[in-house]
Order: C-alpha cells, then structure tokens, then sequence
C-alpha cells in the first residue's frame, strides 16, 4: 500500500505526497530529515516535517534565490550562502562565470551528504566546482566570527524554528550587513504570506532595523503552498534592486545563461506585489 506523507508547517491544512519510495528516514544531529520520492514531483526533501524541496520545481526557487540578487548587483565576485545543504542554490550561483568564490555554511553536514546522495541532480556537481567552498558550521557563529567580505549573502534557511530561528533577526542580518561590500546585497527566506502572514511581516521589521533598502519579491513555487513566497532583499543601494531594464537584459544575455522560471522582465516585475502581501509585510 502506498504511504502518504503529509506536511506538517501549518496547523489546519495539509499537503501530502504519495511516497512511492521512502529512501532516508533519519534524525541528523539537528533534525528529522526525509527523502521520498513522488511520481508528480520527483524527489522530495524533508525536515522536520517541512518540504524543503522537490527535484520537479526546485529550479523556481533556486533561479530566484540567486539570479535576482546576482543580476541585480551586476559584478559580484564573492558569495557567501547560509543553509542551502541541498547544494541548488549552490549551482545556480556558481552557473555566474563572474563569480570567483562561493562560501556555503551550512549547520547539518548529513542533509549535504545526503541531498549528494539521493538527490545529486539538484547540486549538479556544483559542490566540486574549485569556486565551491563548503563549511559546517552555524551561520549564526560563522557571520560574527567572518571578516571576508562579501558581494551577496544569500540566506537559504528552513523557516524560523530550531536551528534556523536565529537566522530572522535584526542582530543577524547587521551582522550580515557588516559583511556586505559597499553596495552588497542580501536575500532570505521570508515564507508564504497568505499562510504564514507573521513571517513576512517579522522578517521586514527585522530587516529594516539593519538596512536602510528592504523590498520583498514574489515567486510561485507549486510546493511551497498557499499562493505566492516571498524573498526579502536589503542592500544600502537600492538601485541594485531592479536595474534598468536595457542594462538588466545586457547583463543576462552577455552571462549566455538560461532558465526555467528566472528572466530580465519576471525579475523587475516580481517585485509588483499584490498588495494583500504589502499589507501582511508591514505587519
Ligand atoms: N529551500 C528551502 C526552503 O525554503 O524550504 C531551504 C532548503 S535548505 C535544505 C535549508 C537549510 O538550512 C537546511 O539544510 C538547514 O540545515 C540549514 N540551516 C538551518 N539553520 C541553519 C543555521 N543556523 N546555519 C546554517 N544552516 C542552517
């Protein structure tokens, strides 16, 4: 018979996935960690409960996560990601030729070996690349201790519970911003308004309290239920945001890249927000 997961992130509705094979159950040192696979959506990763990813719409996400803030800079050379231990944010930030370093943190070294293992298409060798620099560690630890400075923090978090929790709060991210080349730029996580109208709204006082440039943008990812994610970005440069169109689309076509869901004119208009998410984010 086959088994049925159900998520368990909101209290009164559920998603559930037919597993037609449950490959890892296992509690890492940090959480509950699942990887199951589904005959719409491929594999799928789970912790703590929560869909962390599916191999059939991960792209959405992972293009989004990184090609707005990497387009949006327009020459960043360093990247440092916060979480990711799947490795997709990983390999769309290293698909930038510019980029000469990726620092990924990431707290649970088992969700990389695994999501290497069972889910190796999602990382697509990017943890090989000699760009690639893989530490384990807490973010929180590793941002106060860092000096490097980087072109654009990425934080690529499970929502704000367990080790995650302290990833969403003003401390954090001005730490985050005294990491930030003049001009970097910073993304998180900020959850799926309609359902987890607090997270949005949260994430923008924390957010505003570092920087003085905070804007959210709206993506669809069928897994993350509940209508359109947010992303929030913050920056002292607020013209990092959305360039002009001509020279966001110079940018795109002299990178020769191509996508799924990312392009010059879904980035500018993902920060058209439906102003139900406007209200929700000014709490
Ligand atoms: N795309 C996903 C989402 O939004 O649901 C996030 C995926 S990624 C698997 C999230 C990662 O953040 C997890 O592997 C988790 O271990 C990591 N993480 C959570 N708290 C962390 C912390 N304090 N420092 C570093 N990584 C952390």
């Amino acid at each position: 018979m086959t088994e049925w997961f159900s998520e368990t992130l909101h209290p009164h509705w559920r998603q559930s996935f037919a597993a037609d094979r449950v490959l890892l159950r296992e509690q890492t040192a940090h959480q509950d960690l699942v990887i199951l696979e589904n005959q719409t959506f491929g594999r799928v990763m789970v912790l703590d409960g929560m869909v962390q990813l599916t191999e059939r719409d991960e792209f959405v996400y992972h293009e989004m996560i990184a090609h707005v803030p990497l387009f949006g800079h327009g020459a960043a050379r360093r990247v440092l990601i916060i979480g990711g231990g799947d490795g997709g944010t990983l390999r769309e930030v290293l698909r930038h030729k510019t980029v000469e370093r990726a620092t990924m943190v990431e707290i649970d070294a088992t969700v990389v070996e695994m999501a290497r293992d069972h889910m190796p298409m999602v990382s697509d060798g990017a943890f090989d690349d000699p760009r690639a620099e893989l530490i384990i560690a807490d973010g929180i630890a590793f941002v106060a201790g860092a000096h490097q400075p980087y072109d654009v923090i990425i934080i690529d978090s499970t929502d704000p519970f367990g080790p995650a929790e302290g990833l969403f709060t003003p401390a954090f991210y001005g730490a985050c911003r005294q990491l930030l080349t003049p001009g970097g730029v910073l993304v998180v996580q900020a959850g799926v308004p309609f359902l987890q109208p607090r997270e949005i709204a949260h994430v923008n006082a924390a957010l505003s309290a570092a920087f003085p440039e905070v804007a959210f943008y709206a993506i669809a990812v069928p897994t993350y239920v509940g209508g359109l994610m947010t992303l929030g970005w913050a920056s002292e440069d607020a013209g990092k945001k959305v360039p002009d169109p001509a020279v966001l689309a110079a940018r795109v076509a002299a990178s020769g890249l191509a996508f799924g869901y990312y392009s010059p004119e879904g980035h500018a208009g993902a920060f058209a927000l439906p102003p139900h998410i406007r209200a929700a984010a000014r709490g």
